[in-house]
């Protein structure tokens, strides 16, 4: 049977420019979205972008928003979705939440992207199951694909114009997961 190609996925109705999407869902991956319509909507081009399709969620961030604002809430949310059994849950991923948090606070840390890329590399791999890669993937896929903004939040500026656009829905974090912890893996 001849291969039928995918469908290109094309964007349209967009009432405000596009940041950049989020694909996959939250275990997914952050693209900009320059360069990414008209892309075929299957694995492989998708992992080209370091994407995934994933729960085969799409979302299109307004320009209007913060990536790292949205970056920040899901992560932290993430960041509680464990069961405390292993390292990387228990002392990454708090520790990931705090450094992503700080850097959509804009706070002035000259350190924070070295560390935030050890931390990711500590936790990728390590844990009993996949949930830390994922939360890793989210957080390394944005810092790529919003590396502009993220030099902007390391000077202490946001680009954002307001935060007024469609927001990623995040349930309440499990706060007392997170709250003690804010290590390093070793
Ligand atoms: S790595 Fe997986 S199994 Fe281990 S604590 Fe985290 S969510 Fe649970």
């Amino acid at each position: 049977m001849p291969h039928t190609p995918p469908p290109a996925l094309v964007v349209t109705g967009a009432t405000s420019g596009i940041g950049g999407f989020l694909t996959g869902g939250y275990g997914g991956g952050w693209v900009a979205a320059d360069g990414f319509t008209d892309t075929p909507w299957d694995p492989d081009s998708m992992r080209a972008f370091g994407a995934v399709i994933g729960a085969s969620i799409l979302w299109a961030v307004g320009d209007e928003v913060c990536p790292l604002d949205e970056l920040d809430r899901v992560v932290h949310w993430m960041a509680g979705e464990s069961a405390g059994q292993c390292g990387p849950c228990v002392f990454g991923l708090p520790a990931l939440s705090e450094d992503v948090h700080s850097l959509a606070s804009r706070a002035v840390d000259p350190e924070r992207d070295t560390r935030l890329q050890r931390r990711l590399a500590l936790v990728t791999g390590r844990g009993g199951c996949k949930h830390p890669d994922g939360v890793a993937r989210l957080i390394g896929t944005g810092l790529a694909a919003f590396a502009d903004e993220v030099a902007a939040h390391g000077a202490g500026r946001c680009t954002a114009t307001s935060g007024l656009g469609a927001r990623l829905p995040v349930p309440p974090a499990r706060v007392a997961v997170i709250d003690g912890a804010g290590k390093d893996f070793r």
